[in-house]
Order: C-alpha cells, then structure tokens, then sequence
C-alpha cells in the first residue's frame, strides 16, 4: 500500500495488485472486527467457572488435547482471522503476567466489544466510546483497589493460600482433587520462595508427569525427579549420602576420528589399541573415584563395555541426562557442571541425601529420584494421572495455582470470586458515570454493562438463570452494601463469597480489566482493513 498526491495535493491511495485485495473501511470495518472478537470470546464463554464446561481440540496431526483453561484453547484453535488473534494474544498475555484469569478476560473483551457495537449503531463516533472506556476502566482500576482485603499468611499458616489456589482449581477438571494439589502447589512455592524479598522463581519447580496411578497419588518431591534409569540394571538402586559428578563431556575413551588413520595389521596390534582404550577409560572412572564421586550423571552415553565396566568398579551412573535437568540438578545438589574431565574435581561435585531409582507399574518405567538434596530449594511435583491428557491437563492447572500462590507472595491483596467484584464494580462505574456530562456518559455505562457479563456467564454456566440471578445479587450488594456477593455456582446456599472462600488476587483482576480494555481500545480505532482476498 502506498500513499500519494495527485496534482492537485490531495493524498489518494494506490493499493499495488489492487483486484487481490479486499478492503473494508469506516463502520463497516468496525463492525466486522468486533463480530470476529465476539465469536472468539463467545466460544469461551462456557468455559469460564467452576461448572465451566472444558474443551476438546485436535491437533492436525490427530494430537487430542482436553482442557479447561482459556489461554490454552485458544492457542490450539487454529484462528486466522486477525483480530481473533489479537483475543488469542490477549489471553496469553494474562497467562504471561498473571497466569490465572485467562478465561475470564476474554469473556470480559467480548463483552466489551458487544456493548461497543450498541454504541456504534447508536451513532457515537468509536473515538469516544473508546475514552468512555479508558476512563471506566480507571473507575473500576481503583475501586477493586478499594474493595480488596489484605491477606495475611506467614510461613507457618499456610491455610489461606491454599484456599485462594484451591478457587483458581476448583474451575478446573482436576477439581477433584483440588484440596489436595493446592496443598501440593503451596508448598513447592514456599519451599523456593523467597518471603524477605517477596519473590518466587518457578523455575526452581518442576513439574513432571507419568502415566499411571492415580491423581491422588500426586506427590511433592523435595528434589529432582529425573525420567532416566541407572545404566546398568545390576547397579545399585539406591546410593545414601550421594557424591554426584554431574559431567557435560564424553565418558568414554575418545574414538579415533575418521580423519585418523590406524594401522593395525596384527592381533597383537589391536590388542594393544585394545587394552589402551580400556585403560584410558578405566583411569577415568578411578578420577571420579579419586576425587569422592559415588554416581556419575552424564549428559552423554557410554558404550556397553564402558557400563559394565562401571558396574564392576562399583560406580553407578545414568546416562543420556538431558541439559536443563542437569542444571536443575547442579542447582538443587550444589554441585558444579563439568564440562572437561580434566577438571573434576571434590569441590564441583554436588551433594544428596539420598538417591534412589523407583520403578513404576508392572511396566519397565523407571525414574530416578535425587533427595535430600544440599540446596533444597529446587523441587519437583509428579503429577500421576489415568492417561496422557488427564496429566497434561493437571499440568496447566497446576502451573495455574503456582502462579496464584506466587502472586500472593508477591502482593498479598484480594478481591473476591464469583462476579463478586465485577458487580461491585459495575455498580460503581454505573454511579459515576452521572459525573459526566458528555457522550462518554454512554460508554461509561455500557461498560458497567459489560462488566456484568461475567457473573452473567457464571451464573449461565451453573444451570441459574442468568438476569434474574444477577439482578438478585446486585439488589443484595447495594442493600447490604456487601460487596463479598457473587453467584453461588455450586449451589452452597450462601451468596457471600467470603463465606464460601472464593478469592482471587487483586493483580489479577486488575490485570484483566485493564488488558481487556486495551484489546477493545485497539479494536474500536481500526477503520480500515486491507487483506490480500481470498482466491
Ligand atoms: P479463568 O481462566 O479466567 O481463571 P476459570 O474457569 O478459572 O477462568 O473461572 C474463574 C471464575 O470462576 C472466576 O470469576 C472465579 O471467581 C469463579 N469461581 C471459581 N470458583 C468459584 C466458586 N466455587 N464459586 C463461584 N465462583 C467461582
Ligand atoms: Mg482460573
């Protein structure tokens, strides 16, 4: 596309291949953005909850994933329109920053863009529906600011963050177990957190998977849990008080090059060669021997005369160890990654309590559990689960209730659940937008309208009747003046979510008002669409 000026000064567009494009300007642009946004969130609104319905997509090369969690439905759609993919990017940015509520703010865009499109038939110029909104969604910003609570915990009592992960759970299929994974995800985030600082690396936990047994039978791992078996069967299974030399370079004698060339042309000859080899490796394992080593993990293999060589020196070792589970290893034990043999030594070797190699299931499966380690601060959560999907699913929830938990370390504010404090808002954006005398008046309300799409879709999802539901606890939270009243979507009996112990971070919410209105903002001033057209 390019922009020129004809005779007279007045700028015209040349739009090079011009039959192959299509073109859709002004409202008509507008309204075709917003009806794509819409589709995308409309899709997702039936997730959102915890009676929230979960979503099965296939992969072209027949992968089948089964999930509940917005960010990850809409990254496996395969969408090519172009602003559904900006509400796909909207989604990962919440699950980027935030990690939870990826449902929630693509609920909260639709229905932003719904109520732009009533203002827009109505004749208001979208520049102006767009400010209306910036300026509710300052409204809003600063009133969950006002309304949320300050959540205190310590490192002994623990209980209140397990109940905000086990909100962030309960919308999830692993819901059955949601008492138990909470309990599971606070303590690995307590045990790599650093409460001084308020901080939390996740990178210190990792979270592994294997087919079989059961949910219940999830575990926390104070260590590192790695999928490899000791290379020889007849080596030990389990080594106390571990001394790990953890190498990055070939544990074997080098192999003569191509580039080489060997005569050998007698038996005596090769035996030479042959024994010289032998020698060269075994003074290697007598290095790590020297130097204190009991287990050898390698990035590499070593050939099967190599392993049984070990196994007769006594020296356990796993082989074919991949390189972030080295480094994780080398965090968690002390230890120093060795990259050339020449420099092992007793100092770089890392340290464990106890090492042990558990088999699995009647199956060959074996995974070796590294325990006790000298840096506890690395650990591991081993998700077991029925199949593939189950595990991968337990997986996102899990990484969902970690960056809960992270998030409350980091700042300990709360709002609560249920639509509880979208309608609080809502109300509140609803009384100033009196403020203003001019049309943002109409944006401001429509956004309070918006807003009351998420209880709506909450109560929709759980089987109540939408309007009549929202409009009860809306008239209860103005009666009350409680603003703790959501939809009971589990049919406790009780509208307070404080009672029903339904939380989530205030950063959160925060985060998803204001990136869902960024997205509708971005959407409302485009008023040309160019694209190549379809053949
Ligand atoms: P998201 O991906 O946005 O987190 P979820 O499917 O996890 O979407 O649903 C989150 C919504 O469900 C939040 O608004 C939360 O307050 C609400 N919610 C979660 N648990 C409950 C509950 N037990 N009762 C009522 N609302 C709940
Ligand atoms: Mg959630």
């Amino acid at each position: 596309m390019a922009l020129a000026f004809d005779e007279f000064g007045r700028p015209f567009i040349i739009l090079r291949e011009q039959e192959q494009k299509t073109r859709l300007r002004g409202l008509d642009a507008q309204k075709a953005n917003i009806a794509a946004g819409k589709a995308v969130a409309r899709i997702l609104r039936t997730s959102l909850g915890p009676k929230g319905m979960d979503k099965m997509l296939q992969s072209p090369d027949g992968e089948v994933t089964i999930t509940n969690d917005g960010a990850t439905i809409l990254e496996q759609m395969d969408v090519d329109n172009q602003i559904a993919k900006l509400m796909v990017e909207l989604s990962r940015s919440q699950d980027y920053e935030i990690g939870d509520g990826t449902t929630g703010v693509v609920v909260m865009a639709g229905a932003l863009l719904e109520q732009a499109q009533k203002l827009l038939e109505r004749g208001i110029h979208p520049i102006r529906v767009a400010e209306g909104y910036e300026l509710a969604s300052r409204i809003a910003f600063e009133h969950l600011e006002r309304i949320s609570h300050k959540f205190e915990f310590s490192g002994a009592d623990v209980e209140p963050l397990i109940r905000t992960c086990m909100t962030t759970l309960s919308s999830k299929i692993v819901n059955r177990c949601k008492r138990s994974l909470a309990e599971i995800a606070v303590k690995a985030v307590l045990a790599v957190a650093d409460l001084e600082r308020k901080d939390v690396n996740l990178d210190l936990i990792k979270v592994e998977g294997k087919v079989g047994g059961k949910l219940e039978d999830t575990e926390l791992i104070y260590g590192i849990v790695v999928d490899k078996d000791m290379s020889h069967p007849q080596m030990p299974k389990q080594i106390e008080d571990a001394h790990i030399a953890i190498l990055t370079c070939p544990f074997e004698p080098p192999k003569p090059k191509t580039k080489h060339k060997v005569d050998i042309d007698t038996v005596e000859k090769f035996q030479t060669l042959r024994q010289q080899e032998q020698k060269y490796f075994d003074d290697m394992v007598q290095k790590c021997k020297d130097v204190g080593a009991t287990l050898v993990i390698c990035q590499w293999g070593f050939d099967d005369e190599a392993n049984h060589l070990l196994m007769h020196r006594n020296l356990p070792a796993v082989r074919w160890v991949g390189g972030v589970e080295l480094e994780l290893i080398a965090i968690a034990t002390g230890g120093r990654i060795v990259p050339r043999f020449q420099e092992l030594t007793t100092e770089k070797l890392g340290k464990a309590g106890l090492v042990r190699e558990k088999a699995f299931g009647t199956t060959k499966d074996r995974m070796i559990y590294i325990e006790h380690c000298a840096n506890s601060r690395a650990v591991t959560i081993f998700i077991r689960g029925g199949n593939k999907m189950m595990i991968e699913e337990t997986k996102r929830s899990i990484h969902d209730a970690l960056c809960v938990a992270r998030n409350l370390i980091r700042n300990n504010s709360i709002v609560y659940g249920g639509g509880s404090a979208e309608i609080s808002c809502s109300i509140a954006v609803e009384t100033a937008a009196d403020k203003y005398p001019g049309v943002e008046q109409y944006a401001i309300r429509a956004f309070a309208d918006a807003l009351d799409a998420i209880p709506m879709a909450l109560a929709e999802n759980s089987g109540l009747q939408p309007i009549e539901t929202l409009s009860a606890v809306k008239s209860q939270q103005i009666k009350d003046d409680n603003t703790c009243c959501g939809i009971d979507c589990n049919d406790v009996g009780t509208n307070d979510m404080r009672e029903q112990n339904v939380f989530e971070t205030l950063i959160g919410k925060q985060q998803q008002i204001l990136l869902a209105t960024q997205v509708v903002k971005m959407i409302l001033k485009i008023d040309d669409v160019i694209s190549p057209s379809e053949y």
